[in-house]
């Protein structure tokens, strides 16, 4: 049976004749990128390579490229990574044939892969004491070791997104190359595909000019080898106050911008969405300091602000510039009249919110 009824389908679809804005989601594996897609959506705004690495096979693989004693073991762990990743965008990129996929790379912080700090701590003590293991024992006090090294006090805030890019250059590339190897793969079968890379957490133009230069180094890399023609596209989040306050400088690097807004508010107000929610968050919107949740709500004076400067300097500085929004807020009708006021191209949202998007993005556009 449909999941939308023929009539709220007929509904969506004279939407979709006025809005301005193009609705695209967030998926990160096929099944939801073929939902998405019979909800509409034209194309994966944010694919979160993260949630790859976590099965079970994967973090195992991970964990032994974090605890490489040198360049050539890691780079034999991320050997085994590469076809598993190259399976995953296989997968996804069919499931949108036709539509751009836009493939985020690696975000979170290391220690994420590795166990816990405490519970390493409590195994290591215990044997020590029980002293009957001793290979055991130095095998898990060199993870534990290597764990805080690792270990932040403030992970949000610390060893993420591209500055991992930078440090361990190795690790975006095996996605690059499964990424370009997965759509050269497809496209010499006859499928369309539009991959686009997308790198988080930059702050500096630096950053992306750095990694962008080897991402396009890499994918060309691998288009040659298959004999492959496709446009290489490489972007940026927008997510890190000082990348929206220095957008030109950033522009002249990218092809395109998609604003992270659960980060940028978290930055820009300077509290954690975990735990703003359950502690002064309700009190600041019951008291009025704040008219609502900013992370459910563009906050047009805050972070909104900082959105239409950025998208003003970004487009001034290179007018091909394709300009989006991948946080929550691309979800919500408030927030997506603000983004069709600031003159956004897309916005990428939860598939299931697709629908919702499609119909806020028309009311926007009739006024
Ligand atoms: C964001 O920060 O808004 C974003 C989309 O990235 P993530 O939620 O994965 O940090
Ligand atoms: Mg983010």
């Amino acid at each position: 049976a449909p999941v939308l009824s023929p009539e709220f389908q007929e509904l969506l679809a004279w939407g979709d004749e006025v809005r301005k804005l193009s609705v695209l989601a967030n998926a990160d594996n096929p099944e939801d990128a073929a939902k998405a897609r019979e909800f509409g959506a034209q194309g994966i705004g944010l694919c979160r390579t993260e949630h790859m690495f976590l099965g079970p096979d994967r973090v195992s693989i991970v964990q032994r490229m974090i605890l490489a004693e040198d360049e050539e073991e890691r780079g034999r762990a991320l050997e085994e990574l590469l076809p598993l990743q190259r399976q995953d965008f296989v997968g996804i990129l069919r499931a949108m044939a036709g539509l751009p996929v836009t493939v985020r790379l690696l975000d979170p912080p290391l220690h994420e892969f590795l166990p816990n700090l405490e519970d390493l701590l409590v195994e290591v003590t215990q044997l020590r004491e029980r002293g009957d293991d001793p290979d055991r024992l130095r095998e898990r006090e060199r993870l534990l070791r290597k764990v805080r090294v690792l270990h932040e006090a403030n992970p949000m805030l610390g060893h993420r997104g591209c500055r991992l890019g930078i440090t361990f250059p190795e690790v975006y590339r095996v996605q690059v190359r499964a990424l370009y190897e997965a759509a050269a793969e497809l496209a010499a079968g006859g499928v369309s595909v539009k991959p686009e890379v997308m790198i988080p957490l930059v702050g500096h133009h630096r950053e992306l000019e750095i990694l962008r230069a080897q991402v396009i180094e890499e994918a060309e890399r691998v288009l040659q080898e298959k004999g492959v023609e496709l446009p290489i596209k490489v972007g940026t989040m927008i997510e890190v106050p000082r990348a929206a306050l220095t957008a030109g400088e950033i522009a002249a690097q990218a092809d395109f911008f998609s604003f992270g807004t659960n980060d940028l508010t978290q930055m820009t107000f300077g509290f954690s969405r975990d735990d703003a929610e359950g502690k002064f968050l309700h009190a600041y919107v019951q008291g009025g300091i704040l008219d609502a949740d900013p992370f459910m709500v563009l906050d047009e004076p805050g972070v909104g602000r900082l959105i239409r400067w950025a998208v003003q300097e970004g487009r001034t500085a290179n007018p091909e510039l394709k300009v989006g929004i991948c946080g929550e807020h691309g979800g919500d009708p408030r927030s997506i009249t603000f983004c069709h006021n600031v003159g956004l191209d897309y916005v990428s949202c939860s598939p299931y919110r697709v629908p919702v998007a499609r119909l806020a993005a028309a009311r926007a556009a009739l006024g």
